[in-house]
């Protein structure tokens, strides 16, 4: 599950492998963008914003992607030959690395001073320099009624978190995740506690909430339903949530969005130690 803190990985490894490069391959396996040719194009910055990755390229271009459920990014060495993968969406590559990005849920192409039609939407970004925990709990709380597992999910409140945080948040705070935002006393510490762990998780594959690495022991509820919370020995349960459509990605075009489906909003939790 692509959150924030993978966004934010990808961001760093795609800004060491193509920033302050020129350009010598580009090739968008999008139908809408198959014809752009960035080659000869310096790349200045790769940005992370929530879970919008935004790589810059001179003369005021930035190529907008999103990785949505199953997206990812790899990076290969320019010598190596490009794999043959019906799952590649873009290739961007210099004369030292290639950057090739897999089943990429968005493929925009667009000015880089329009990058607010695509971000502008975002709540305070979770990872971003100018993180606003008060403007975070200022919109969640401005729909007192909404599920709190909803809310946070919803970018527009806060930006970067996915399923596996905000079921692990809400574990870790005791909150069901269809507990109301308005009867939540503390908001606060729980988009605090989020930001922790995206965090702690930024700089390294694979996503840790317990603190143990090992394979099966790295979540408390989530992706566990049916086997025993790690607290109470209760079954983990597993359901959909919310109406979907309320991510707000703002991807407008490449490859479309997936909408809201099961899996996109998928929680987790303890029905004994969340209320
Ligand atoms: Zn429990």
């Amino acid at each position: 599950m692509p959150e924030g803190d993978v966004v934010w990985w990808y961001a760093r490894r795609l800004r060491g492998a193509l920033a302050g490069r020129i350009l010598a391959r580009s090739d968008f396996r999008v139908p809408r963008f198959a014809t752009v040719d960035l080659t000869g194009r310096l790349v200045t910055h790769v940005a992370a914003r929530g879970k919008h990755l935004l790589i810059r390229v001179d003369g005021g271009v930035t190529v907008h992607t999103h990785l949505r459920m199953d997206g990812s990014w790899r990076i290969r060495t320019a010598t190596e030959p490009l794999p043959t993968s019906h799952r590649i969406r873009l290739v961007l590559a210099n004369d030292s690395w290639a950057a090739i990005g897999y089943q990429l849920g968005v493929v925009d192409v667009l000015s880089t001073a329009e990058e607010k039609s695509v971000t502008g939407h975002l709540g305070p970004d979770l990872l971003g320099d100018d993180w606003d925990q008060d403007e975070a709990v200022r919109r969640l709380a401005a729909a007192p009624a909404r599920a709190i597992g909803e809310a946070l999910l919803d970018q527009r409140n806060l930006a970067g978190v996915g399923n596996l945080y905000k079921s692990e948040v809400l574990f870790l705070r005791g909150i069901s995740p269809w507990r109301p935002v308005g009867e939540i006393s503390d908001l606060g510490s729980v988009v605090a506690l989020a930001r922790r762990l995206l965090d702690a998780n930024k700089d390294r594959i694979g996503q840790v909430t317990t603190g143990v690495r090992r394979r099966g022991e790295q979540t408390w509820v989530y992706g566990r339903a049916g086997q025993p919370c790690r607290r109470c020995q209760a079954p983990v349960r597993r359901a959909a949530q919310g109406t979907g459509g309320t991510g707000g990605t703002g991807g407008t075009g490449g490859t479309g969005g997936t909408g809201g489906t099961e899996a996109d909003r998928v929680t987790f939790w303890c029905p004994r130690c969340q209320n």
